[in-house]
Parts: structure tokens; sequence; C-alpha cells
């Protein structure tokens, strides 16, 4: 008899944003026709930037012309788009070549599929709170997670100290859910930790568009994070994608383990478990990195920054501790009152209407602080912000 995969037993039964979505559906069941503010889920409101919508366009074109259709696509990703994001990187001086680059279809994709470069038995390190998937793909794999806690103590953003001991770390910079952003001399130590253990930093840069302060981009930018990280990128938020997927990934050609090249491990691994991303999305993704497409995404992060500085001017006012908002599309607040992360949710939406994202979701030492994703329509942002300050007013 066949005997399924037991590690998703270890699994807690529902996933952060699945239980929301079941209070906000309950709550909205109870009160037909009522409107809600949704500063939860960090999903994009805005449009794709007019040249991706223009390169979608030309490449549906080119697929309808022999001489210009495409088939199958390399597994690893169209040269044309390995080479510009190459370019993209060495703009800020980190030097790549475009088979150190894979195109992907998501980060989430990639931070599942990866682990596959790696043995069960190695131990992974997640500094909590933590982007929920970094802990269920590790256990669905079978592995022993190490927990790291982080708080207002260390701005969110520990460093590595003795009795740390893992094998994969993860580091996500600008963070989700806290918005905080390592600078140069905090992923030198972990850089140095790494390389020291033979340890791999899986280095999740998926916000790193909405850095605005002289702080890392890329692991990369680092001496040294050559021989131990791997770079996961996506152009979800950056750029809208998050309905259209695409991402990259960096394995760099000097990162070796046990006598094996990580990069050409996950070529082979492309290359079996893969037909490569469309052509199409492969066209539209090369176009956000024209001059024209960054103009127009970064016009849609100044919108979103936006949001932040209103969410953040309520916090202000009520004299709330929150971190995020800078330098990420997130802001992370301590609760009023020493409330529990899953009470304060359920006052925003009972008594305001506001959906933002319980901080206990995001691991244990999350608990008594609450998520915002500025991602939100701007007006509604707006009341949302107003009615938060009328709220911790009377809280
Ligand atoms: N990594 C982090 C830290 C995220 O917050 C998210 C999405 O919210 C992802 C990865 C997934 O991105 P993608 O849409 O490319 O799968």
């Amino acid at each position: 008899m066949l005997t399924p995969n037991l590690s998703y037993a270890n699994l807690k039964d529902s996933y952060l944003f699945y239980h929301i979505a079941q209070k906000t559906g309950a709550w909205l069941n109870e009160h037909p026709g009522a409107r809600l503010y949704r500063m939860g889920i960090g999903d994009v409101s805005l449009p794709l930037a007019p040249a991706v919508i223009a390169a979608l366009h030309a490449a549906a074109d080119d697929q309808s012309v022999k001489e210009r259709f495409h088939g199958y696509m390399p597994e690893c990703g169209a040269p044309f788009l390995r080479e510009t994001i190459a370019g993209y990187y060495g703009k800020r001086n980190v030097s790549l070549s475009p088979d150190e680059v894979f195109v992907s279809s998501g980060a989430s994709d990639e931070l599942g599929d990866l682990l596959d470069l790696f043995d069960r038995s190695n131990r992974a390190l997640i500094i909590e709170p933590a982007y929920p998937a970094y802990v269920d793909a590790n256990i669905m794999a079978g592995r022993e997670i190490v927990h790291l806690p982080s708080g207002p103590d260390n701005h969110f953003l520990p460093l590595p100290r003795p009795g740390i001991e893992a094998d994969l770390i993860y580091l996500c910079s600008p963070n989700n859910p806290t918005g905080a952003v390592f600078n140069r001399e905090q992923l030198a130590a972990w850089v140095s930790w790494a390389n020291a253990r033979g340890a791999v930093i899986l280095f999740d840069a998926a916000y790193e568009a909405f850095i605005e302060e002289d702080l890392p981009h890329s692991i990369f930018e680092i001496p040294g994070a050559e021989t131990c990280a791997i770079e996961i990128c996506s152009l979800s938020k950056t750029a809208g994608f998050t309905g259209t997927r695409l991402g990259y990934t960096v394995i760099p050609k000097a990162l070796e383990r046990g006598g094996l090249s990580l990069n050409a491990m996950w070529v082979r691994n492309r290359t079996t478990k893969t037909n490569g991303i469309s052509y199409i999305l492969q066209r539209a993704g090369a176009a956000v990195f024209t001059d024209e497409g960054q103009k127009q995404i970064h016009a849609n992060i100044r919108i979103y920054k936006e949001n932040a500085r209103v969410l953040m001017a309520a916090l202000d006012e009520a004299g709330i501790r929150y971190w995020g908002g800078k330098n990420a599309p997130y802001i992370w607040m301590e609760c009023p009152g020493g409330m529990g992360s899953w009470e304060f949710f359920d006052r925003l939406l009972n008594e305001i209407q506001v959906v933002g994202t319980p901080g206990e979701g995001f691991g244990a030492c999350g608990e008594g602080f609450f998520r915002f994703s500025t991602f939100g329509d701007p007006a509604d942002t707006r009341e949302a912000a107003s009615r938060l300050t009328a709220l911790l007013r009377k809280i």
C-alpha cells in the first residue's frame, strides 16, 4: 500500500490567509452588502505598466507568425531575459553571468522547488516573524526547523550568535512581515557565518525595489556571498506580476557544497522538472527592466509608498510603535494596550471594517504585533487610516 508523505500531518491545519478569509467571509455573511477595507493580504492593486502591456501584446503577435513563433523555451530562461537581469545586477556593481540567472514562475514556486537541492537531514534556520511558506515548505520536506525569534530589541534583524546551528538559512530583506532591512555589516555577519559553516543562505529579495535608503538590494553586494548564497526574486510586487507570474533566482557558479556545483544541480533540476516559462511572459518581464518600464513601475511603487505614509501618520498620531513602511510595503505595528494580535484583528474587523494580518500568523514571536499591507487602493487606504485613528483614540 502507498505511504503518503506523512510530514504533511505536521502542518498547522489552516494557512494564515485562509483563516483570515474565513473570518472575513463569516463577517460578510452576517452583514450582507457591507464594505471592508482590506489592508491584509500582500496583493497589488495597480495594473501592469504600459510598457509591460505593450510587450505582452507584441509577444502574442509574435506567436501568430511562423517566423517569430516560439515553442518550448529554454528551461532555465530565455537568453534575452537572463542577460537583461544580469545587466540589472550590473548597475549595482554585482557582476553575474547570464547563466547564473534562472527565470522562474515566481518566488513562491522557487522557494519550494529549491529545497530539492538539499538533503532532508539539513536543518533550516528561519528568522521569525517570517513569511509562512518558509516554515511550511520545510515541514512538507520533513526537515527540522530551527526558529530564531526576533523582536524590537534587535529591530527584528537578529545576527548570528554562538549556539545557532543550521545548514540552510532564510534571510528576507526587506522583510515580510516586519519591513526591516539588513544593512551591509549585518548581512556580512551572516555571510561569514554561512561560509564558516558551509551553510547556504536563501536570500529572499522579493521587496528589493522598495528600498529607498542606502541599503543592500542583493546579498551579492556583500563580498563572499557568491560562495554561500542563493537569491530568490520576483516581479510580483516590483511590477504587479502577482497574477502574471514571473521571477528569477540567482545561483552563482562559485557556490559548491559536497563537491557539487549548486548551479549545475539546478540546471539539471530545471531541465528535468520544467519546460521553461512562457515566451510571452518572459518578453513582459524584459520590458520591466527597460528605462521606460523602470520609470513606470517606480511610479506605481510611489503610490504604494504614499499609502504607507498615510498609515504611518495615523500610527504616529496615536503614538504607536511600528517598523517598516519606509523601505518595504509592509507596516508592522505593536498592538495597542498589550492586546493579542487576533483580538486586535477582530476589533478592526468588527468596529471599523478594516482587515489586517495578525502578527501571530508569522510565528509565535509575532504575537502582540499586526501587519498592514500598503498595496491597497489609495482611497481605501486613506479611509482605513482615518478609521484607525478614530479607533486608536478610543482604545
Ligand atoms: N517571498 C516573500 C517574502 C513574499 O512576501 C512573497 C509573496 O507575498 C513571495 C516570496 C512570493 O512571491 P511570488 O508572487 O513571486 O510567488
